[in-house]
C-alpha cells in the first residue's frame, strides 16, 4: 500500500534531506586515497546526531553502519571497515537520515583521480539515468516510466541494469511501497500521484547485470567484477511538479576532484 503524503509531511522530508546532504557534504571532504572507509563513516553518524537526527541504516534489518560504502565492483550495501581508498577506486556512499518521523535516502558514487576513462563515464551516464528518471516522475506517468527511461539509456551504452535491488516508496518507513525498479515497459506499474514520495536510485554495472552477495551477508557485488556505480535521490511527487527533497549540492561542492567536467 502507498502512503500519500501530506504538504506538512513533505515539509518534514525535506528537512531530513537537508541533515542529509550536509552529512554527505562532510563525508566528501575527507574522500581521498588513504582514507579509511570507517573514518567516513564515523562523521556522517556524528554529524547526523549532532543535528537531531538519528542514521536510518544503523541497526536496519541488523545493518551495522550509518553509510552503505561500496567500493568498485561492490554494487550497493557494502560497510564501513579498514579498508584504505586507493588512488583508481570508485566509492558509493548511500545514507539515510531519519528527522521529526520521517526518512530521506540519498547516494553518491566518487571517483578518485587515478579512477579510468571508462569508469568515469560509467559514473557520468549513471547520475544522467537518475536525472532521466527523475524526469518521468511526473503525476500522470507510472512508475514503468520512470524504469524505462533509466534502463533504455543505460543499456544504449551496453551497461547492465542491478535487477535485484531497487528504489522504493520512503516516509515514516525507510522502505515503503512503491517498488522502483530501474527497468521496466513505459506505461505499466503503479500509477503516479500528488503526495507520492519515493527514492529513484540507479545501480548500473560496465559489464553483466549479475550480482553476488557476500559471504558478510550484505555487500553485493557484481559477478564479473567490473565496476558498478549508484546514485540515488528522494522525490516527491506534487501537482504541478516533481520536487528532488534530497541535494548532492554539498557534495559537490566539497569534493576535491571535480570529476564531471572531466568525463567527456
Ligand atoms: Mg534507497
Ligand atoms: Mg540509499
Amino acid at each position: 500500500m502507498v502512503h500519500l503524503k501530506t504538504d506538512e509531511e513533505i515539509q518534514l522530508i525535506k528537512e531530513s534531506a537537508q541533515i542529509l546532504g550536509k552529512a554527505h557534504g562532510e563525508v566528501a571532504r575527507l574522500i581521498k586515497p588513504g582514507v579509511k572507509t570507517s573514518a567516513l563513516d564515523k562523521v556522517a553518524e556524528q554529524y547526523i546526531r549532532d543535528n537531531g537526527g538519528v542514521p536510518s541504516f544503523k541497526n536496519y534489518n541488523g545493518f551495522p553502519a550509518t553509510l552503505c560504502i561500496s567500493v568498485n565492483e561492490a554494487v550497493v550495501h557494502g560497510f564501513p571497515g579498514n579498508y584504505e581508498l586507493k588512488e583508481t577506486d570508485i566509492i558509493s556512499v548511500d545514507c539515510g537520515v531519519y528527522f521529526k518521523g520521517f526518512h530521506s535516502d540519498s547516494a553518491y558514487t566518487y571517483p578518485m583521480e587515478g579512477a579510468s576513462k571508462e569508469t568515469l563515464l560509467l559514473l557520468e551516464r549513471t547520475y544522467e539515468s537518475l536525472q532521466k528518471g527523475i524526469e518521468k516522475a511526473r503525476a500522470g506517468n507510472r512508475i514503468g516510466d520512470v524504469s524505462y527511461a533509466i534502463q533504455s539509456y543505460v543499456e544504449g551504452f551496453g551497461y547492465g541494469v542491478v535487477r535485484e535491488l531497487v528504489g522504493h516508496g520512503i516516509g515514516k518507513n525507510l522502505h515503503e511501497d512503491p517498488e522502483v525498479p530501474n527497468f521496466g515497459k513505459q506505461g505499466k506499474g503503479v500509477k503516479l500521484v500528488p503526495g507520492m514520495v519515493f527514492a529513484i536510485e540507479p545501480m548500473i554495472n560496465q559489464g553483466t547485470k549479475n550480482v553476488v552477495q557476500e559471504n558478510d551477508g550484505w555487500t553485493i557485488r557484481t559477478a564479473d567484477k567490473k565496476p558498478s556505480a549508484h546514485f540515488e535521490h528522494t522525490v516527491a511527487v506534487l501537482e504541478e511538479k516533481t520536487e528532488v527533497l534530497t541535494t548532492h549540492q554539498y557534495i559537490e561542492e566539497n569534493y576535491s576532484y571535480k570529476w564531471r567536467s572531466k568525463s567527456r
